[in-house]
C-alpha cells in the first residue's frame, strides 16, 4: 500500500537543517498585543499597518452587510455574485487610486495570478525583478510568455533585456513596489522611463504600499507622482487595509479583458459582502485620515533610528519593513526565540523564502504602537541581539 515515505523524509530533512516550523496559533483580540501559550507578546510581524483590523468603522460595516446581504455571496462574479456592494467597492476604489477602474479579487494572491496568466501569451516577453513576490512567480509560470529576470533594482539589466525584446507582441516589466522581504522600494520612476523608451507596459505589484506609500496611503504611483504611466497596479485588501481581498487598478480595457479571460476571478466564488463592505469602509478611513499613514511614517523612522543606533543591520529597508539580517537559519530562528521570550514576537525568515546566508528576523512597525511598546520592543532587541552576537 503506498504510504507518505517521501513526504515524510522531506520533513525529516527540514528538522535536520532547522527549517521545520510548525504554525503558531495566536488569540488575535487586539491590534498589537496578541497572545501565545497563555502569554502576552508585542506584534511585530503583523501587515496590519494601520490598525484597520479592529477599526470600529470597519467592523460595523462588516455586522451590518451581514445582516443585510447574509454571510455568503452565493456565486462567482459573473453569475450572481457581483452584488451592488462589490460594484460599489470598485467604483470607489479607482476613484481613490485616479484610474479608470479597478476590478476585485478574493487575494493579492489570486490578483497576479489571475491577472498575470490572462495578459501574457506566447507571443510575449515579460520582463521580472528577480526579488518579485511569490504570486508574481507563479503568475508567470502559468503564462506561455518568454520570461526573463533581471537582478534586483538593476536598471542597466533591465534596459538591456528591453533592448534584445524588440521582436515581442506586448512587454511587460513586472516589479513590487516594496519588496516584501527587504522592505525597499523599487525605482519606479526608472522603471517607467525606460518602458516608454522602449514601448513596454508597467505592472507594478503595490501589495506591501497599498496603505502605506503615498498620500493616504495610495501606492508607488501615486508616491512617484507617476499617474498615467504605470499601466497595471496591483493591491491587496489584506494588509494595510485589514481585511481580505486584492485588487487591480488601470483602464477600462484591462478590467473588461479580464473579466472574460482571467481565471482565478472567474472560477471562484466572489467575497463576502461583509469583506466587501469592511474594505469599502477601509478605504474611506484611508482618506478621510491621512494621519494614520503619517503616524505609521513617524514610527517607523523612530524606530529604524533606535536600531541602526543599537547597532543592527537593516539591509536596504527604507519603509515600515525593516529585517534584521541575521544569516544563517539556525541563528536567525535562535534570535526570533530570544525575542519571544522577551515578550516580542518578529518572524524569522529563512531559506527557500530568502537566499541561505541571507536569513532575517522581519520587523513591520504600525501607526498603532505607542513610543513606550516601541522602547520595550528596542530594548529587547538590545539584549537578544547582544546574547546572539548580532551587536
Ligand atoms: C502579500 C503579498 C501578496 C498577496 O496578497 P494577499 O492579499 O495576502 O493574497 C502579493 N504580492 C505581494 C508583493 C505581497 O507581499
Amino acid at each position: 500500500m503506498a504510504d507518505w515515505r517521501v513526504l515524510t523524509e522531506e520533513m525529516e530533512r527540514l528538522k535536520l537543517e532547522g527549517r521545520y516550523r510548525p504554525l503558531s496559533v495566536w488569540d488575535s483580540r487586539s491590534d498589537k498585543w496578541m497572545t501565545i501559550g497563555g502569554r502576552k507578546v508585542l506584534q511585530l510581524s503583523s501587515n496590519n499597518y494601520l490598525g484597520l483590523t479592529h477599526h470600529p468603522e470597519l467592523k460595523a460595516a462588516a455586522k451590518e452587510a451581514v445582516d443585510e446581504y447574509g454571510v455568503g455571496s452565493g456565486s462567482v462574479r459573473t453569475i450572481t455574485g457581483t452584488l451592488d456592494i462589490h460594484d460599489e467597492l470598485e467604483r470607489e476604489l479607482a476613484a481613490f487610486k485616479g484610474t479608470e477602474s479597478t476590478l476585485v479579487f478574493q487575494s493579492g494572491y489570486a490578483t497576479n495570478v489571475g491577472v498575470l496568466s490572462s495578459i501574457l501569451g506566447p507571443e510575449d516577453v515579460v520582463i521580472s525583478d528577480e526579488l518579485n513576490h511569490a504570486s508574481i512567480i507563479d503568475g508567470i509560470r502559468l503564462t506561455k510568455a518568454s520570461r526573463k529576470v533581471y537582478p534586483h533594482k538593476d536598471m542597466d539589466a533591465l534596459e538591456a533585456e528591453l533592448r534584445d525584446s524588440g521582436g515581442f507582441r506586448q512587454r511587460v516589466v513586472v516589479t513590487d513596489g516594496v519588496f516584501s522581504m527587504d522592505g525597499d522600494i523599487a525605482p519606479l520612476p526608472d522603471i517607467v522611463a525606460l518602458c516608454e523608451k522602449y514601448d513596454a507596459l508597467v505592472y507594478v505589484d503595490d501589495a506591501h504600499a497599498s496603505g502605506v506609500l503615498g498620500r493616504s496611503g495610495k501606492g508607488s504611483t501615486d508616491h512617484f507622482g507617476l499617474h498615467g504611466r504605470v499601466h497595471v497596479q496591483v493591491g491587496t485588501l489584506s494588509k494595510a487595509v485589514g481585511v481580505a481581498g486584492g485588487y487591480v487598478a488601470g483602464a477600462q480595457v484591462l478590467k473588461d479583458f479580464l473579466i472574460h479571460r482571467a481565471r482565478s476571478f472567474l472560477f471562484s466564488t466572489s467575497a463576502p459582502p461583509s469583506v466587501a463592505a469592511s474594505c469599502l469602509a477601509a478605504v474611506r478611513v484611508l482618506k478621510n485620515h491621512p494621519e494614520l499613514v503619517e503616524r505609521l511614517w513617524d514610527n517607523t523612522r523612530y524606530f529604524r533610528e533606535k536600531l541602526l543606533s543599537l547597532g543592527f543591520d537593516t539591509g536596504a529597508s527604507e519603509t515600515p519593513i525593516i529585517p534584521i539580517i541575521c544569516g544563517a537559519p539556525e541563528r536567525t530562528m535562535r534570535f526570533s526565540d530570544a525575542l519571544l521570550a522577551e515578550g516580542v514576537f518578529a518572524q524569522g525568515i529563512v531559506y527557500p523564502t530568502v537566499a541561505m546566508d541571507k536569513g532575517r528576523v522581519r520587523l513591520i512597525v504600525t501607526a498603532m504602537h505607542t513610543r513606550e511598546e516601541l522602547d520595550f520592543a528596542a530594548d529587547a532587541m538590545s539584549r537578544a541581539g547582544k546574547a546572539q552576537g548580532l551587536i
